[in-house]
């Protein structure tokens, strides 16, 4: 035999029995994976820690089991004989031969309602909420699994609530002030309007529990039955009751807009180079149609976020002041816009324009802190000035800005110029009042005997008003 033969031979016997061992190794394997790679206890947690169960209480439960996939989830409400089942889930785990994989279930995050408003047979005294996460088992090893039991009284007592103004008189579009008491166990209290949430404060000056808050019945609401004064618990038992004594509906003006492509030549161009979240749209009109629609939607966000940082104080004690000029547009204009004679959008004007001369002063309309100066979508160069507790004030459209953000004014100052910067052809002023970010009529706040009637009664020496 030749040497060469000899090599040869080990050379191709050695890798048959190699790939032998080898296939062995990987069924053992395979075999111990399966017989023995089950998955963890999954980490369990519930949140908040609440001292009670009440009406509508929500907990947040947080499972989660990284190397196998969770298999169940149970949340169950225990009271006396009853058991309730709130949540039942099952999930695939991941097969246990698959290593370096991330299990599809491998966690859950689950907002639960637990109180009387999904299991209406609860009763006061002590019920158990229990919360039970599987992880995945073998053919031979049981499904680990976790455990959380949380004991706690039933309270089904809301708030107590107490109003305190009377002659709660309030119009579509309009505002108002009411003062009312709320007991120990309320943790958020305000005015309910439709959609719209009016926080309430702290009255300054008042007793134990003395709150107040502003509100309004926004200017599309022409139902005013929803309106609801409102304190809720920490485990969401709710106080609502209804508190307006007399409502004036105050429909819509409606006011027809011609939509030219001279304005849009004008407009359009420029707002787009200054709102670069815009994509072009190809045509003129609709990227108008996207700055009145969709731009307009997102500055209105901006400003009832601007308005979560109002300050809680009364940074004004006199009547707001109107700039002096002619009235072009007035509040709750619903507009339609027309072009080339058909109708392509409908949006709500929700300011007055007031023209005077061309870069006109434009006065502080009360004393505040200016919470925005800058640029705003369809506004252009905005001042926003905070007056507190979510009264704001707000200048659009102006060519200069004489005031920076966190500035105190004083009634009357001069904080800029009147232009057409944004969604304006000619050169006037926006003005709008914001009561947490919702435009309410400026009408109001203009007037002296308004605010000394429906305001300045109501909140006393806390607000110390002092008519002109
Ligand atoms: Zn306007």
């Amino acid at each position: 035999m030749h040497l060469s033969d000899r090599r040869r031979r080990r050379h191709s016997i050695a890798p048959i029995s190699l790939a032998l061992a080898l296939l062995v190794i990987a069924a053992l394997a395979a075999g111990g994976l399966v017989t023995f790679r089950s998955g963890r206890p999954p980490s369990l947690e519930v949140e908040p820690s609440l001292p009670a169960i009440g009406k509508h209480t929500v907990f947040k439960v947080f499972a989660s089991e990284p190397r196998r996939g969770l298999t169940g989830l149970r949340v169950e409400l225990v009271q006396g004989a009853l058991t309730k089942t709130l949540v039942e889930r099952t999930y695939l785990p991941l097969p246990p031969w698959m290593l370096f994989t991330a299990p599809p279930s491998g966690s859950e995050v689950l907002d639960v309602a637990v109180g009387r408003d999904v299991v209406p047979q609860l009763k006061s005294g002590e019920a158990t909420l229990r919360v039970t996460a599987l992880g995945a088992g073998t053919w031979l090893l049981r499904a680990p699994a976790s455990e959380q039991v949380k004991t706690m009284p039933v309270r089904l007592t809301p708030p107590s609530l107490e109003l305190k103004s009377q002659f709660v008189y309030v119009a579509q579009g309009g505002s108002e002030a009411v003062v009312y008491r709320v007991g120990g166990t309320s943790v958020k209290d305000g005015v309910r309007a439709g959609e719209y949430w009016f926080p309430g404060y702290a009255l300054p000056g008042g007793g134990e529990g003395d709150r107040f808050a502003f509100f309004a019945v926004p200017y599309d609401l022409a139902d005013a039955s929803e309106v609801r004064l409102v304190a809720t618990d920490d485990v969401g038992n709710e106080a609502a009751m209804p508190f307006i004594a007399q409502f004036t509906p105050r429909p819509f003006a409606n006011d027809t807009i011609e939509v030219t492509d001279r304005f849009m030549e004008a407009v359009v161009p420029r707002i787009m180079a200054s709102a670069p979240e815009l994509e072009d749209k190809g045509s003129l009109l609709e990227n108008y149609l996207q700055i009145n629609g969709a731009l307009r939607r997102k500055n209105s966000e901006v400003l009832t976020a601007l308005a979560e940082k109002s300050k809680p104080a009364f940074l004004w004690h006199s009547v707001f002041q109107r700039m002096a000029a002619k009235r072009v547009s007035a509040f709750a204009d619903r507009r339609t816009y027309v072009y080339g004679g058909k109708e392509v959008d409908r949006q709500d004007h929700l300011g007055f324009d007031l023209a005077s001369t061309q870069q006109a002063n434009i006065p502080a309309a009360n004393s505040g802190v200016v919470a925005l100066a800058g640029y705003l979508g369809i506004y252009g160069n905005t001042v926003v000035i905070d007056h507190g507790y979510g009264l704001m004030t707000l200048y659009g459209h102006m060519s200069s800005i004489a005031v920076k953000e966190g500035e105190e004014v004083a009634r009357g100052q001069v904080i800029g110029q009147t232009g057409a910067t944004g969604l304006a052809l000619g050169d006037h002023l926006h003005f709008s009042v914001l009561l947490h970010g919702l435009p309410v009529t400026p009408l109001e706040w203009w007037d002296d005997h308004w605010i000394a009637d429906r305001i300045a009664l109501k909140l006393g020496a806390a607000l110390g008003y002092e008519a002109l």
